[in-house]
């Protein structure tokens, strides 16, 4: 294993599928081909540049690099437990396509931070699939749906989620109780934001369906199929684009549908759960408890590898977890014992670069503090209801032993 989590055999299978690949795509490629994703607003000061020759730097710079037409680029944005830590927080990924669309998997809590380190477009961010209603997975959304609102996002935000075994427990009912609940930030925020951010649209469908297609725009085809995780509402999604397909497991249990559905991945991402007697340590768990959250709710290593064994990705991606040296150790002997291929076990801004001929696995470098994104124009000019403010009974109350200094003239 190198420092990334990337096993040998993938960096083998890398190495060598690199060199036919880059031969062939610097003859290929050429500025047209990077037009699409160079549309996305940069920070000032940064300029994206086109990847020669597959020579990509160590490290990814947010920001830095144009996708090429046919490339994606998969960034592990939380990786970890519902207890999130500074390492560590709670799932979610976000997929970007060569033109210029953008995806989000899950926003657990925590993801947020991390998702802003990148100084993305936050008016592309509009579209989150959501694999289940766990705080681990959705407890950001509110912070995206705002912050993005914030930053960038001038139109809705799209939550595509699953129903539930009944009406309360399905993704419509979450976002109503989240907008009720946060009813007073949204009304201060109303009318000094663009009118049209504040609104979430709802793409609710039946937990239930196999394979069925949930989103298809621009050439981009997601489906969703069952996951088996505490109650029944847990789904798996499939994303195919030219030709390349990303899975995002969510949580679950090892299950038939994620066996048929997603053959064929580049990547596959599933839940590779600490096995049981490291759960056990870390939660300070008895052996029983932990086997049954480690073997009954979720996946265990062991039961990873059997699973991506039947799938064979070109890259299997395992995450849900806290990666100590000691649990790391624990989960890759796991997943050993049942599969040999290419393996990454997910990091916090892990990024993954994935073509028809080559997957780049590489850590993210992003500064600890970092600047909100620049704002496009469209974003500036976006209609707005007039400002409300306080009632007069409160403003009466302001102290009369200060005076602000004058408003700047516009
Ligand atoms: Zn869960
Ligand atoms: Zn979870």
């Amino acid at each position: 294993m190198n420092n990334y989590g990337l096993s040998k055999t993938c960096t083998r299978l890398v190495g060598t599928a690199a060199i036919a690949m880059f031969t062939m795509a610097s003859m290929i490629m050429n500025n047209a081909a990077y037009a699409a994703s160079a549309k996305d607003n940069v920070p000032s000061g940064r300029t994206p540049v086109k990847i020669v020759d597959g020579q990509y730097p160590a490290s990814y710079f947010p920001n830095t690099e144009l996708l090429g037409a046919d490339e994606m680029r998969i960034t592990a944005l939380g990786t970890g437990m519902p207890n999130q830590t500074r390492a560590a927080v709670s799932i979610s990924y976000l997929v970007e396509l060569g033109n210029g669309d953008k995806f989000i998997f899950d926003i657990g809590s925590g993801a947020m931070s991390n998702l802003f380190s990148l100084r993305p477009d936050f008016s592309k961010l509009d579209k989150v699939f959501a694999s289940h209603l766990h705080v681990d997975h959705v407890g950001d959304f509110m912070g995206l749906h705002i912050g993005g609102w914030l930053s960038g996002r001038y139109n809705p935000i799209h939550l595509y989620g699953p129903t539930g075994s009944t009406p309360e427990l399905g993704t419509k009912a979450f976002v109503e109780g989240m907008q009720k609940g946060y009813a007073w930030d949204l009304a201060t925020r109303s009318g000094a934001l663009p009118d049209k951010g504040a609104q979430v649209v709802v793409h609710e469908f039946d937990y239930k369906q196999e394979n069925e297609v949930v989103y298809q725009q621009n050439g981009v085809t997601i489906r969703s199929w069952p996951a088996i995780h505490s109650l029944d509402g847990s789904v798996s999604y499939g994303l195919e684009w030219k030709g390349l397909k990303y899975v995002f497991g969510g949580d679950t249990y090892p299950n038939r549908w994620y066996t048929e559905y997603a053959k064929n991945a580049d990547v596959a991402s599933h839940e590779c759960f600490l096995p049981p007697k490291a759960l056990a340590e870390y939660f300070g768990w008895d052996l029983g408890q932990a086997t049954y959250v480690s073997t009954r709710i979720h996946t265990e290593p062991q039961a990873f590898g059997k699973v991506m064994s039947a799938v064979k990705p070109r890259l299997a991606v395992g995450y849900h977890s806290v990666q100590s040296p000691g649990n790391n150790a624990a989960i890759t002997d796991g997943v050993r014992k049942t599969y040999d291929g290419p393996l990454a076990l997910a990091r916090d801004l892990m990024v993954i670069n994935v073509t028809k001929e080559i997957i780049k696995v590489r850590m993210a470098t992003v500064d600890e503090y970092v600047l909100p994104p620049d704002v496009t124009q469209a974003y500036k000019d976006a209609p707005r209801s007039d400002k409300k403010h306080p009632s007069k009974w409160t403003m009466d109350g302001k102290w009369k032993g200060y005076t602000p200094p004058p408003m700047p003239k516009k």
